[in-house]
């Protein structure tokens, strides 16, 4: 994998004092054959090694510090400035409906990502009307259906029994609906083709035609490796598109696609889809991305869908207590569970910076372990989860029992609790934030 290969080839460079030209060469050249391996194009392969190599050449005889950790640095704004730097604001009307129309193969994720869009948008306050133009496949009205009504937003078919029906006439017409209900932002979704063929470019242009989109929004399936630039090129040349969505980006091929399509098409990168779910969907951030590749991990990312999906006061709340070393088994269950909302553990942990190496321990992680930690925190008496220090043996044994565990497992959850707690206490001293209460929120 990509960011395993990456950060192999920087292990040599870190802690050395001096670099030569031979050293940035064989680092580059390792660079370039992960790159090659993770699928990314050619052309967008050379220069980014062109680029880097004069950089990294700069850093080494400039004798600075630390010259290692300085092509780190260079390969990781090598890397945002190819994911396309900035992440720029979408296009919306100044008056009347904004419409965004989607484009991509069969099973690239376009109506999966017609219901986050909508979710996102309605939570922006936008009204949302979702059109069905895929009447290709069969199913595909109704898939669009479920997840517009998950999202929360209308959605605009055809009626059953119309026969056949016409992609561009339900686009028009869903158009003209918003028109006049005033809704803000129309998301027409189309149907993909398996490859790329002419009937589905020529369908695709005729509802651009009908409908004049603001946004045409490519949306291309992150594992699909040297295709994707074929498939791009294809789009490109055949409907155009002004920004492109990665979807599957919680596969395995971290990286290849997303570090091609920008240089290959030129258009930027505006989202990123990471699951089925229709939350896991967020802006794409060229930095975050390289931190990912990089495995720096994606903090932002993850307090971002912290603050979304974490009831704030209640983690502040936590934060201030933690940080004075007064935290209780009880607060420490409430976050407990607030992490938990954010996904599975693996997903939570695969984002924390210097995990991403931990990935097959990850594989194993047992997500049971939070159900048994919840058991045990149960089985205490309000008076033990505040004060842990009166839980003697018979205590502990009571609490095993009554949370089928064994003591061990209960002398465990209190020595990492104390542990936690004692380290978070020593935080909140260093960082002379007491309570940290006057947080802004
Ligand atoms: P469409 O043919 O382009 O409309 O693609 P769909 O939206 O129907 O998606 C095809 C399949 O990919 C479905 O099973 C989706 O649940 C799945 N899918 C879509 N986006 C993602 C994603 O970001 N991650 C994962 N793992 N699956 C996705
Ligand atoms: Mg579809």
């Amino acid at each position: 994998n990509l960011s395993d290969r990456l950060s192999q080839s920087f292990k040599q460079l870190r802690g050395r004092g001096v670099l030569t030209e031979a050293d940035v060469d064989n680092t580059i050249g390792q660079i370039r054959r992960a790159l090659l391996d993770a699928d990314v194009a050619l052309p967008v392969v050379r220069q980014f090694t062109t680029d880097v190599r004069e950089k990294a050449y700069g850093a080494a005889r400039s004798k600075a510090l630390n010259p290692g950790q300085q092509v780190v640095r260079i390969v990781h704004d090598e890397l945002v400035e190819i994911l396309g730097g900035e992440t720029r604001e979408l296009h919306f009307a100044s008056r009347g409906p904004t419409v965004f129309m989607l484009a991509g193969l069969q099973g690239a994720g376009k109506t999966t990502l017609a219901g986050k869009l909508g979710k996102w948008l309605r939570e922006e306050g936008r009204s949302v009307l979702l059109v069905a133009s895929d009447l290709q496949r069969p199913g595909a009205v109704h898939q669009l259906q479920v997840v517009g009504g998950r999202a929360g937003v209308g959605v605009w078919a055809p009626e059953p029994g119309d026969g056949v029906g016409d992609p561009v006439e339900v686009a028009r017409s869903g158009l003209a609906h918003a028109l006049e209900s005033g809704i803000d932002v129309v998301v027409v979704d189309t149907a993909g083709r398996l490859g790329v063929d002419q009937e589905m470019m020529d369908q695709a242009i005729a509802i651009r035609e009908a409908v004049h989109p603001h946004e045409i929004l490519f949306v291309l399936d992150a594992m699909v490796g040297q295709d994707a630039v074929r498939t791009s090129t294809a789009f490109r040349d055949g409907v155009g598109f002004t920004g492109v969505v990665l979807s599957k980006l919680d596969g395995d091929a971290r990286g290849g696609a997303a570090l091609s399509v920008r240089g290959v098409t030129g258009a930027p990168v505006l989202f990123a889809s990471t699951g089925e779910g229709l939350d896991d969907f967020e802006r794409f951030h060229a930095d975050r991305m390289a931190g990912r590749i990089l495995d720096m991990g994606d903090v932002m990312t993850l307090i971002e869908q912290a603050e979304k999906r974490m009831d704030q006061a209640e983690a502040q709340k936590v934060a201030a207590k933690a940080m004075s070393g007064e935290l209780t088994l009880d607060d420490f269950l409430s976050q407990l569970q607030q992490v938990r909302r954010l996904g599975s553990m693996k997903k939570v942990l695969g984002m924390i910076p210097g995990m991403g190496q931990m990935r097959d321990q990850l594989e194993n992680f047992d997500e049971r372990e939070v159900d048994r930690v919840e058991a045990i925190v149960r089985s205490m008496t309000p008076a033990e989860r505040t004060d842990v220090s009166i839980l003697n043996g018979s205590r502990r044994a009571r609490i095993a029992r009554g949370s089928g565990t064994t003591v061990t497992d209960v002398n465990g959850l209190v020595k990492r609790f104390e542990a936690a707690k004692a380290m978070m206490g020593q935080m909140g001293q260093m960082s002379g934030m007491p309570g940290m209460g006057s947080m802004p929120g």
